[in-house]
């Protein structure tokens, strides 16, 4: 081969091209890395093709644009998303076979990129997918931190968090964008200059843009999600490195980088730190001056902006993008303030993720007005105009001292909106219920979905497969084409099928289980899958408050004929979140216990994965049984992990919280174990006195395990070292699991039974695909298109 062979003849060639020209190895010498990255390139080139055409017809057409602001993206692995979305597996496959590799072991080298915390991060991820599948043009902006969430693993059954370097390697699908770079002011004040405002920050950092393109199902269409890395002004002190000071030479620099440093691993709570509202302001202020450059470099008439851009900020967190706008307007171009407001509220749209008072963002006035003075004025100024055109209101956005992002958010919308039908309707008659009198077509309800390429063709191929043979692969990129087997779960050859792909991917699980954590999992258990962040309103507690129940019973009656279990839990917990943290310990020394327990062995196995993240989410889903989603109701505003559990075959036991109503409601409440309390419930319940004491002396099941904890029978060496927990449960218990435990129990009890029979079992779960269609994520952004955005697809698609 030649330097000027192009890579662009045989997709093998191109690879053999990349390993040798653009990583200068010898194939005779690479490593596994260097063929990755290799393959990558390949794939890389045939995105790019597709990226330009598609930036080239959306400037033709002029056509309005979708900016996607979210402090996280959780992309997990592109490699294979990549290849899957271009139709190349079966190229990639052969090729890196003939190379006498290992296809999936290369796929699975690439690190997994954790820029996110969980569900929210997530959905972001699948919309921008689901975007470019419609041919939506849009933008999704967001923060490039140099360290995504921490690396989990566990000492004597505690977290132990370690940093995470997911730019350690050379990171093939960015590409840096020197040109897109903005000064960013911080600090200061505001001054009056020819009768004018003006804001004069004391300190400056810029931005750096790095694009990474998304492409879509079948290569159609592709989009860019920029991501924003702090850089220093002037990074280097020439003076000082001259003077000898090395350190304090490059001290600009290592302060401005510190901004895209991190990734805050809160998740549903809020902690009003500094350097949190620096990295908010610092990505919304680079994305609104991005999109009016953009907006400007064909258009002259500022007001044309809401027919040209749409600004969804993913939760409140980029809630700073609607007053910087205004400033941009009205204090830099000169509109008057009431036509800058009205553009932007012309523009901006909200996603409310939480009704959890601890997880709305509100930031102290004192910090406020010290790092962004000008944006204060501007907010109180949106808050009056807002009283004005609302007399009987008084302003809401400041108060207590605090200036509260999800009324700001509100205010400055066209569209607020919910994630599930639940969560949108208790906005109207909680948090929101004040504004919503006010402006009763505001919140819309958005249900969210999932990417079917990722969280179904990709991560379970032999069901993938099945499905293809049975209807044609045209659910791929319309999934209520999964309707279509529902004939054939009568069919009992058809139904046998689906049970031995599921049989298969447990033991692969078991397979890798064993390999990668040294456990034996006996595969013809039920795997009982409960893996999401670790929080008090997801309510591991409960799951593992049954687990010991269960475990006392199987010790008192081992003659019964159970059915075996493995109970699985993945999750991480914030670092300074300590009840959560207790929890992942409880749930590791009752791991310990119940597994070195011969005479329940076979039937009951407690295992605890670290480091939950995409990937593993990946591996663990094709192989549920039973998908846990037990939220206290009215606390869980979507959800999920739920949709991707129905959709490979695992039916659900769960509260009516979040969208498990809406899954229920499509596959129907015989599919569907459902237990406790409902939202309007579980509100009375609180009120009631002693609600948890009463439960737990009520129930002797529930006294008994509580009882085991209190006394230190998984933790002899430190007995009250669940004090805390164990108070909690029997006293303010403001989640209610002492409350939802007796019918939790009953709900498992009816699994057991039900999985005993294989047959109905696997009619269960078949009927779970077949009616999970709607979760795509396709769907939501056909709403969100058509509902908020009023946004066209160049590709014809809805
Ligand atoms: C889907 C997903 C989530 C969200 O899970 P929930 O059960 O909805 O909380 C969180 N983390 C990862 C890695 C996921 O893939």
């Amino acid at each position: 081969m030649a330097r000027d062979d192009t890579p662009k003849t045989g997709f093998r060639d191109a690879i053999l091209w990349h390993l040798t020209y653009t990583l200068g190895k010898d194939p005779d010498h690479a490593q596994i890395l260097d063929w990755r990255l290799a393959l990558s390139h390949a794939v890389r080139d045939r995105i790019v093709d597709r990226w330009v055409e598609a930036t080239r017809a959306t400037y033709r057409a002029d056509a309005k644009r979708v900016y996607y602001l979210s402090m996280e993206f959780l992309i997990g692995r592109l490699l294979e998303d990549n290849i899957v979305n271009l139709q190349l597996a079966d190229q990639a496959q052969a090729a890196m076979e003939s190379f006498g590799l290992d296809y999936r072991g290369i796929l699975l080298d690439e690190p997994d990129a954790a820029l996110g915390n969980g569900g929210l991060g997530r959905l972001a991820a699948c919309f921008m997918e689901s975007l470019a599948t419609l041919g939506c043009p849009a933008y999704g902006y967001g923060i490039r931190y140099e360290h995504g969430l921490f690396r989990q693993s566990f000492a004597d059954g505690r977290q132990i968090e370690a940093p995470e370097h997911w730019l350690q390697q050379p990171y093939v699908w960015q590409f840096e964008r020197a040109e897109a770079s903005f000064t960013l002011g911080f600090g200061g004040r505001v001054v009056t200059r020819d009768g004018k405002l003006v804001w004069e920050p004391e300190n400056l950092v810029q931005s750096e843009a790095y694009d990474i393109p998304v492409i879509g199902w079948r290569g159609d269409w592709a989009n860019t999600l920029r991501l924003w890395a702090g850089r220093a002004v002037d990074p280097f002190d020439l003076e000082r490195f001259n003077a000898g000071d090395f350190t304090a030479a490059a001290e600009a620099e290592a302060l401005a980088r510190t901004i895209s440093r991190v990734l805050y691993p809160e998740d549903s709570t809020e902690k009003g730190k500094r350097l949190r509202l620096t990295q908010e302001y610092f990505f919304s202020a680079a994305s609104i001056r991005d999109i009016l450059r953009r907006f400007e470099a064909d258009h002259a008439d500022l007001r044309q902006l809401p027919q040209k851009v749409a600004i969804q900020l993913n939760d409140t967190h980029p809630a700073i993008a609607g007053p910087e706008l205004v400033r941009l307007l009205h204090d830099e171009r000169g509109l008057p303030f009431d036509e800058a407001l009205a553009i932007t509220q012309g523009c901006v749209n909200y996603t409310n993720h939480t009704l959890l008072p601890e997880a709305l963002e509100s930031w102290g006035e004192g910090l406020f007005a010290d790092l962004l003075p000008r944006h204060l004025q501007i907010i109180d100024r949106i808050d009056d105009a807002h009283g004005r055109a609302h007399p009987d209101r008084r302003n809401t956005v400041r108060g207590d001292g605090r200036v509260r992002m999800g009324e700001l958010s509100f205010i400055m919308s066209n569209r607020v909106n919910g994630v599930s039908a639940l969560h949108t309707g208790l906005m109207k008659t909680t948090v929101f219920a004040d504004q919503h009198r006010l402006h009763p077509d505001r919140i819309v309800n958005e249900t969210n979905g999932v990417t079917p390429r990722r969280w179904l063709h990709s991560c379970n191929p032999r069901l993938s497969g099945l499905i293809t043979e049975t209807i044609g692969d045209g659910w791929i990129g319309d999934l209520e084409q999964l309707q279509g087997l529902e004939p054939h779960v009568a069919d009992p050859g058809w139904l046998a099928r689906f049970a031995a792909v599921k049989a298969a991917n447990k033991a692969d699980l078991c397979n890798w289980a064993l390999r990668e954590h040294h456990v034996t999992l006996n595969p013809d258990a039920l795997f009982d899958v409960q893996i999401k962040r670790i929080h008090e309103y997801k309510r591991q507690h409960l799951n593992i408050l049954e687990t010991i129940a269960l475990w006392q019973e199987m010790r008192e009656i081992p003659s019964s004929d159970w059915t075996a279990r493995v109970k699985i839990f993945a999750g991480k917990a914030a670092p300074g979140y300590f009840f959560a943290k207790d929890i992942i310990r409880l749930i590791n020394d009752v791991a310990a216990v119940i597994n070195a327990d011969a005479t329940t062995n076979e039937k009951l196995r407690v295992i605890y994965l670290p480091n939950y993240n995409v990937t593993l989410a990946e591996r663990l889903i094709p192989a549920a049984d039973l998908s846990e989603q037990i939220s206290t109701a009215g606390k869980e505003a979507s959800g999920t992990g739920n949709m991707k559990f129905a959709l490979n075959g695992a039916p659900t036991i769960g509260t009516l919280d979040g969208a498990n109503v809406e899954i229920r409601e499509l596959v129907g409440a015989e599919n569907f174990f459902l237990f406790g309390l409902t939202a309007e419930e579980a509100e009375a319940r609180r009120t009631l006195p002693d609600h948890a004491a009463r439960a737990v002396s009520a129930d002797p099941r529930l006294t008994r395990a509580v009882e085991a904890i209190r006394s230190g029978a998984f933790s002899p060496d430190e007995p009250d070292r669940y004090a805390g927990i164990v108070e909690n449960l029997t006293g303010a218990d403001y989640f209610l699991v002492a409350s939802d435990f007796g019918d939790y129990w009953r709900a498992q009890r009816e699994v057991d039974f039900t999985y005993a029979d294989r047959d109905t079992w696997a009619r269960m779960a078949a009927l779970n695909v077949a009616r999970s269609g709607w979760f795509s994520s396709d769907r939501t952004i056909r709403g969100y298109m058509r509902d908020i955005w009023n946004a066209k697809s160049l590709l014809g698609q809805g």
